[in-house]
């Protein structure tokens, strides 16, 4: 065992778990893991205030699943998760967490599928039940004592589900649950409503909040890209070829991602290598020795592993996964721009993490700036760019060294100058596309849309939206095809009664349950109050500002 691996090792969960969390690739427990695990496992109900990404689902999972008893096939923990995506994620992270204990089940019961065989892995055993609210009333609704068993009861994301109205079901379902048990609340805000909640249904619930100090990160130039998670990779290998870096380091949250990431750099002809807590010591010692005279250019870390690391040749640091709060993201980034020197630093954010971009920018005080994935004609300037660099100051010296030789090549070959330099070219760049076309075909992205989409469109049909024009939002009305609307007819009701003129609307959307219009940003607010009333195809618009975060 690593010394790192202690921190969870400290925790006294049950050596299973512990096993499965280190064979997830976890080096230490994060700051909401290292505060809750201790409070659950003693049994106190608890809040907790915390956002995705600050390692929660851990927090609660890794505890509970030390309360259960496997041998018992009855539920006991019900997990609470407001849409059917974190209900997803959060029965496939307790599955992660149980690798190593025989006999536990998992079932995820939430709504859009068929309720018998959720019923039936339920009275089959499974002792963690993770749900949304809505479909665990309709349960509950035909077989009251669903929950009969339940002594543990998280509730994830409490302040979404009730912004989603789950407040009444959520009521139903703490009366089907033995008065008796423990009561978890993890919530990013704890508005009265949640307060309210804890109030009536929380037994003396200890506090758990990472508390966050203002820091300074003034010298380092920050901006942040909105990408899907399967998509990180390729977008960091995309990214790198725009921005001019001396040497760079990409912090990741694993073990594996440290590999994983170090050998996609490699493939891509990067001096990269991979610093985690598995690496001996003396190699970890190598690696930076390498970073700072240049045999290397790049470093794929966990965060325990860059402790101490201080490489003034550092001018980037990719945040490819998110810090668990922003202590250590200013930690990180404080990697760069050292000694007065300007730094920059690239955060990448998958959709359901932007809460916890917004506490780092409250907790520095700085707004991160947005950035678009560089474009192909960006990456090819750029390419085009290394290659007039590497090449421009040989230009002097060279025909002196190889002039003759040249002349001797294109005779003997028989062809021009200008044909030889061009096939010196194409092995020079190594297969590398310098064409708009080629590039163009390369890395076909995702577009961050679709990471908007993945949020957004939760209860949505999934399909990209597109990129907006300067000065155009977008708005949505639930009306589409299904209703009997074309986009004329949304145009036709939106010039008509809007008093627009068309060249003032953007693009039409029309899907089959809802549409999106694009309209002028200036004066938005009165042009929707004109619209208030308007109806289309004798249903009314209802036209709102459509927000893709
Ligand atoms: P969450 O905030 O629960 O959504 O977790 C965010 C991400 O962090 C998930 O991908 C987890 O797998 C990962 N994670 C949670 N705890 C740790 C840890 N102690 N070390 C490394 N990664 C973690």
């Amino acid at each position: 065992m690593t010394q790192e691996t202690g921190g969870f090792a400290a925790l006294e969960l049950h050596p299973s778990i512990v096993a499965a969390v280190i064979a997830t690739g976890y080096e230490e427990p994060s700051a909401i893991q290292q505060q809750s695990i201790p409070i659950i496992l003693a049994g106190h109900d608890m809040i907790g205030q915390a956002q995705t990404g600050t390692g929660k689902t851990a927090a609660f999972a890794l505890p509970i699943l030390h309360r259960i008893d496997p041998s018992k096939r009855e539920p006991q923990a019900l997990i609470l998760a407001p849409t059917r995506e974190l209900a997803l994620q959060v029965a496939t992270a307790f599955e992660t967490y149980a690798k190593q204990m025989p006999g536990v089940n998992v079932v995820a019961v939430y709504g859009g599928a068929p309720m018998g065989p959720q019923l039936k892995a339920i009275r089959n055993g499974a002792q963690i039940v993770v749900a949304t609210p809505g479909r665990l009333c309709d349960h509950l609704r035909r077989d009251e004592k669903v929950l009969a068993t339940v002594n543990h009861l998280v509730l994830d994301e409490a302040d979404e589900m009730l912004k989603l109205g789950f407040m009444d079901d959520l009521e139903v379902i703490f009366d089907a649950m033995p008065e008796s048990r423990q009561t978890v609340l993890f919530s990013a805000t704890l508005p009265a409503s949640i307060r309210a909640i804890a109030e009536r249904h929380l037994k003396e619930p200890k506090h758990v909040k990472i508390q966050s100090k203002t820091q300074t990160v003034s010298a380092i130039d920050q901006a942040y890209l909105l990408v899907h998670a399967d998509q990180k990779v390729p977008a960091v290998l995309r990214l790198l070829e725009v921005e001019e870096f001396d040497a760079l380091i990409a912090f990741v949250r694993t073990k594996q991602a440290t590999l994983d990431l170090a050998s996609a750099l490699e493939a891509k002809g990067y001096k990269a290598a991979a610093l985690n807590g598995d690496i001996a010591q003396n190699q970890r010692e190598r690696v930076i020795d390498s970073l700072k005279d240049g045999r290397l250019d790049i470093v794929v870390a966990t965060d325990v592993a860059a402790r101490g690391l201080d490489v003034p040749r550092i001018t980037h640091v990719f945040n490819v996964d998110m810090p668990y709060d922003p202590e250590s993201y200013v930690h990180r980034i404080g990697r760069t721009g050292r000694a007065g020197r300007d730094g920059r630093a690239l955060l990448l954010v998958t959709p359901r993490e932007r809460r916890m971009l917004q506490v780092i920018e409250r907790v520095t005080g700085q707004k991160v700036a947005e950035v678009r994935l560089p474009t192909a004609q960006a990456v090819l300037d750029a390419r085009i760019k290394k290659l007039t660099n590497s090449l421009a100051p040989l230009v002097a010296d060279a025909e002196a060294s190889h002039g003759e030789l040249l002349d001797r090549l294109t005779a003997d070959i028989g062809c021009s100058p200008r044909a030889l330099a061009a096939a010196l070219l194409s092995k020079a760049t190594n297969g590398q596309s310098l064409d708009l076309a080629t590039v163009e075909r390369e890395q076909p992205l995702v577009p961050t849309a679709s990471a908007q989409r993945e949020r957004s469109g939760e209860r949505h049909e999934r399909r990209a939206p597109m990129p907006l024009a300067e000065g155009r939002v977008r708005c949505r009305t639930a009306l589409g095809a299904r209703d009997g609307i074309a986009a004329k007819n949304l145009l036709g009701a939106i010039l008509n009664e809007g008093g627009l003129v068309r060249e003032s609307i953007g693009r039409i959307q029309v899907r089959d349950s809802f549409s999106l219009v694009e309209l002028p940003e200036d004066g938005l607010d009165r042009l929707l109050a004109k619209l208030k009333d308007t109806r289309v195809a004798g249903k009314q618009l209802k036209l709102r500002r459509y927000r893709e975060d």
